[in-house]
């Protein structure tokens, strides 16, 4: 089956992992899929593979495999050309605007051509058989529609010491046990994004590695439903709303997203799913790959996003009856600008893509890390022009039950009328929906998420000078200026 629909994808995910292991308010979740706190981001998800079905976006949303001769949803693909990468960032923007959150599912296509990158180059160093292991693993995702979101980001505990000088060993995910047949690992990841809507976590260092580090240089797969993986779901901004019933108050009823801090408490993975182990020279090589291949995406998915944003504010105005007046439609000009700098870097990167040597196709690396730079920078822009056209209502409102009140919801339905033909219901919807890009967790916190979300501006700023030969940008003005040596 190489197309699942969503409904499929969903029952998938129940088949393959019946009783996954899921704390939340200090208490194990008897049935976590269908909790109104996760399910909205079930939908999100959902929504990834309903699309590839829909003859208006297939063109976008599906691919042809190399692996498998099948058309395969673009998530699963293992990019083919320059083409496949600007795909991507448009059907990234198109999920964006669809979905207005952050639809969780962007880890296994780039987590996925990173280390078939990676195990490749691993393999031609050490003589190594990781890129045949990964490459049976990723087309077996291809054939059965499944997801991989990888874990990445290590607790860390004292940033100031490499993972071996920790006073905690586990800190950073690290091999406890070499066996027979494979290892067991332990540790934790941070910031698992829709960790327990995947079918699988693929591991893989966070950080350059020296040595004395080098139980902690490994990359493997693992299914989630493995014994010893804990998921504890994490917190957003106004995540009860989502347990109150109604409609209104969420701001995005249908979409949200999920974040779990993940643990691995003593899982055993077999040697035939395990993509790097104790090679610690490539364990900078490969978050490096992440980091720099993912933030492309941004391009794409947080410009869907901030579309959804200005549509909000201009919607807003309208029902305020001030949208034409001169500085809001120039606060809307200038949130479109911004929003089409962060479309443009994407596609940039995109389009300045590259065929590696291992035969898929890798995108810009300067030009996606100041995509993601810019990301940071201006959808916090965005926000706040969106949030000044919208007025202060966006964080005063009354509940929605109060609206539903027969005692004052006559008040409310009066006092909080905008221009005359528009339902104040209406309104109150389009102030709830900025609230939740805003400040909620439903796009990620599109601001939070923006900044932190693929590495945080450091990192970025790490890369730029590195990508960026600031030797030649010297010699030219030498060159122009006339100075021989
Ligand atoms: Fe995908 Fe964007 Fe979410 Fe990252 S932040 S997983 S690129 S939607
Ligand atoms: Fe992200």
């Amino acid at each position: 089956m190489a197309l699942k629909t969503g409904k499929e994808y969903v029952q998938s995910l129940r088949e393959m992992n019946p009783h996954p292991t899921v704390y939340l308010f200090g208490e194990k979740m008897e049935n976590p899929y269908d909790h109104p706190m996760v399910k909205p981001s079930q939908n999100a998800v959902a929504l990834t593979y309903d699309l590839a079905h829909d003859p208006l976006h297939e063109d976008l949303m599906t691919a042809h495999s190399h692996l498998t001769g099948q058309k395969v949803n673009r998530f699963c693909h293992i990019y083919q050309s320059r083409d496949d990468l600007v795909r991507k960032v448009k059907m990234f923007r198109l999920l964006g605007q669809m979905t207005a959150t952050c639809f969780q599912r962007c880890t296994t296509s780039d987590g996925g051509n990173i280390m078939y990158l990676a195990t490749y180059e691993v393999d031609q160093k050490f003589g190594t058989k990781y890129h045949e292991r990964f490459k049976s693993f990723f087309k077996r995702l291809q054939e059965n529609d499944l997801i991989a979101g990888i874990a990445m980001t290590d607790v860390k505990g004292d940033r100031s010491l490499k993972p071996s000088e920790q006073a905690d060993p586990d800190l950073y995910l690290h091999v406890v046990e070499e066996k027979k047949d494979g290892i067991v690992v332990r540790g934790a990841k941070a910031h698992q994004t829709g960790a327990l809507n995947c079918h699988y976590t693929v591991v893989m260092p966070t950080r350059a590695m020296g040595p004395e580090d080098k139980d902690y240089a490994v990359a493997f797969s693992a299914p989630m439903s493995s014994p010893g993986l804990i998921h504890i779901y994490g917190r957003q901004f106004s995540d009860t709303r989502k347990m109150e019933g109604g409609s209104v108050d969420t701001g995005n009823p249908l979409y949200g997203m999920q974040e779990t801090l993940l643990i691995f408490d003593n899982v055993f993975v077999p040697w035939e799913n395990v993509y790097l182990y104790k090679e610690h020279e490539f364990a900078e090589r490969i978050s490096g790959l992440l980091g720099s291949h993912h933030r492309c995406s941004y391009g794409g998915c947080k410009t869907g996003v901030s579309d959804v944003l200005i549509g909000a504010a201009a919607l807003l105005a309208q029902y305020n009856g001030v949208a034409k007046a001169a500085h809001v439609r120039s606060k809307i000009t200038e949130m479109i600008t911004l929003a089409e700098t962060l479309y443009g870097c994407g596609l940039a990167s995109a389009y300045e893509g590259y065929a590696t040597p291992a035969g898929n196709y890798m995108n810009n690396f300067l030009l996606a890390n100041v995509c993601k730079l810019n990301v940071a920078r201006i959808t916090n822009q965005i926000g706040q022009l969106a949030l000044d056209i919208a007025g202060g209502l966006v964080t005063t409102l009354p509940s929605e039950k109060d609206f539903r009140s027969p005692e004052v919801g006559k008040y409310l339905e009066k006092y909080l009328k905008g221009v005359k033909d528009v339902p104040t219901e209406n309104r109150i919807r389009i102030f709830r929906l900025i609230e939740n890009l805003m400040f909620g967790g439903g796009a990620g916190g599109y601001v939070v998420e923006s900044i932190h979300g693929a590495g945080s501006p450091e990192a970025q700023k790490t890369m730029i000078p590195r990508e960026s030969n600031l030797s030649h940008k010297i010699s030219l003005a030498k060159c122009i200026a006339g100075i021989k040596e």
